[in-house]
């Protein structure tokens, strides 16, 4: 059965990184027959630019019918000054919107070999592979009432909402109970119960859900402890699921205990796991055109995209076994690079990891 990926490249470094995402998918699309079919879009402001929208139509029609989204990274200087309303991040947010993204999954993956790019002490981190799943589409970062009023004592308030129903928890839960069955079957859910009647009810939803998952291990922790353990002893977790935001803070967190954001891939899904899949950095700008970006990230982003869109778990493991042993070569992009090691460009860490591909990682 053929499956369709809308390829959305993007700006700044968007397209260098993709260009190596898409070598890759190619050599394992003819090594393993897996019926991927590749169509190119335009978001951001690359959109623009040509549209006049950072999210056109053409772009529209396309992820509707694609069974998946790959994504590059959008934004740049170029577009700054335009108005809000077309930006190039607005491009991101309405595609989580016409597709309904409500599951963004952050892992948090430490190759041992990059150890030391973390601020923790390397035993502490090493190896360290958890996913973050974040609730995206509700809670108080959309909840109403929200505002600025004047009180009759003349002072300013401002306030916000934080409102889940029982069916968008149920919804997450779900979506991570099924992650986790992916995984390690560990399932740790993240709320302020004692204080937050909102999330009260967010645990017993959890606890509901959890019983059509007996497989799965689920525990429940307060977000002040879950920040703490996340920096004390952050291989205890395997997924942990929680509100949008609650997880926009731990995935973060999550984020830098690996140092390095050319590493990190995530994705955003809806109720039947169509996803879009992205690195977690932005379009670097900075270092943009130059070939000298990590594309790992974007690599393990397609990963991502075998392993819960199209549940081909045997393609997305070689592929992760292929950055390991492309790391295990000792090849470094400029920022993982440490002393001793081999400095390559984009596009020879793309040809590092498909020459695993091709040399039989598994
Ligand atoms: P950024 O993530 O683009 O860059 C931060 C730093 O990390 C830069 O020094 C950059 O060179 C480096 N970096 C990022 N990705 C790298 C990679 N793959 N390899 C090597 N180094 C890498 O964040 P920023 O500079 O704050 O934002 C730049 C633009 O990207 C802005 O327009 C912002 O709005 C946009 N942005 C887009 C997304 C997205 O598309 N999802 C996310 C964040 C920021």
């Amino acid at each position: 059965m053929t499956k369709k990926i809308a390829v959305l490249a993007g700006d700044g470094i968007g397209p260098e990184i993709m260009a190596e995402a898409i070598k890759v998918l190619n050599v394992l699309n003819g090594q393993m027959n897996l019926g991927l079919e590749f169509e190119n879009g335009l978001i951001g402001g690359a959109a623009y630019d040509v549209h006049g929208s950072p999210f056109p139509q053409p772009t529209i029609d396309l992820v509707k019918k694609a069974d998946a989204i790959l994504l590059g990274a959008v934004g740049g200087k170029k577009w700054e000054s335009l108005d809000i309303s077309v930006r190039p991040e607005k491009g991101l947010l309405g595609l989580r919107s016409v597709l309904r993204l409500f599951s963004n999954l952050r892992p948090a993956i430490l190759y041992p070999q990059l150890a030391n790019a973390s601020s923790l002490k390397p035993e502490l981190v090493s190896g360290l592979d958890l996913m973050i799943v974040r609730e995206l589409t509700g809670g108080i970062y959309f909840g109403q009432p929200r505002g600025i009023r004047i009180l009759e004592s003349g002072e300013k308030q401002g306030f916000n909402t934080l409102v889940y129903s029982e069916s968008e928890i149920r919804r997450i839960g779900h979506s991570a109970f099924k992650i986790a069955q992916k995984r390690n079957k560990k399932l740790c859910s993240v709320d302020k119960a004692n204080v937050l009647e909102c999330t009260e009810l967010w645990r017993e939803v959890m606890i509901e859900v959890g019983k059509e998952y007996p497989d799965v291990e689920l525990s429940h922790m307060y977000v002040d402890n879950a920040a703490m353990q996340l920096i004390r002893a952050p291989k205890q977790f395997d997924v942990m699921v929680t509100t949008n935001m609650f997880g926009d803070i731990l995935s973060d967190a999550a984020a830098m205990l690996t140092g390095s954001i050319g590493m990190l891939p995530s994705a955003s899904l809806d109720a039947n796991g169509k996803g879009m899949y992205e690195p977690i950095h932005g379009s670097a700008p900075d270092i943009a055109g130059k070939g000298i970006a990590n594309p790992l990230a974007t690599i393990l982003s397609a990963a991502m995209m075998l392993r819960y869109t199209f549940n081909l778990s045997v393609a997305a493991d070689r592929i992760e076994n292929a950055v390991n042993s492309a790391l295990n070569a000792n090849v470094r992009t400029a920022d993982i690079f440490s002393e001793g090691m081999i400095k390559v460009s984009t596009s020879q860490m793309g040809d590092a990891v498909v020459s695993a591909l091709q040399n039989g990682a598994i």
